[in-house]
């Protein structure tokens, strides 16, 4: 049987196979036209409404079911390491064991979270795991429980840090099922 070997010069540049950059399988294009290529085939494919891959997008979103989840994995895997880099566990100072990686956001400590996102818009939400990642994992973030980040958003501090004097709570009045409404503080913080 014939065996396919490299070509003698990619099809695309049309320089000299010695040339170029190729990968490890047999190919019509060397390494740069192929990633060219492959630019150009995403761009077509999300002026048409699809995902990177082609494939139909799930509804509201812009990338497919499968696109996602490997997404989603690679995102979980990023916020471990983050998770791991910075104690692995809720480091509320009043006092917090929560190291359940579901139950973690990340916290920038001293820091405005909203000036924050507002200067760097990929802070929200994922993005912010990978900076950390690239950034070495820099001083100035903790993880905090989804309870003691949301309390410090909406109270200014955690319960954990409430003094006995003031943590009276006082029943919520018939009807109001409805979740309160949080003011200017609307962004959530990081999942
Ligand atoms: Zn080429
Ligand atoms: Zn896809
Ligand atoms: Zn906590
Ligand atoms: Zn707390």
């Amino acid at each position: 049987m014939y065996k396919r070997h490299r070509p003698p010069k990619c099809s695309k540049c049309n320089k000299p196979a010695s040339d170029c950059r190729w990968g490890e399988h047999a190919d019509d294009y060397c390494l740069d036209c192929r990633g060219i290529l492959q630019k150009e085939r995403t761009d077509r494919y999300r002026l048409r409404g699809l995902c990177r891959c082609g494939k139909a997008p799930q509804a509201e979103k812009k990338v497919c079911d499968r696109c996602l989840s490997t997404a989603k994995r690679r995102n979980r895997k990023l916020k471990i390491e983050a998770m791991q880099a910075y104690g692995g566990k809720c480091l509320c100072p009043g006092g917090c064991d929560v190291s359940d990686v579901d139950f973690l956001t990340i916290d920038h400590i001293d820091g405005d979270g909203a000036d924050q996102r507002k200067e760097k818009p990929w802070m929200v939400g994922q993005g912010i795991y990978l900076y950390l990642k690239r950034n070495n994992y820099p001083n100035g973030y903790r993880p905090l429980c989804w309870n003691c980040n949301v309390s410090r958003y909406q109270f200014g501090r955690c319960p954990h840090e409430r003094t006995s004097l003031d943590s009276t709570v006082s029943p919520m009045q018939d009807g109001s099922k409805e979740a309160p409404s949080r003011g200017g503080h609307s962004e959530m913080p990081a999942m």
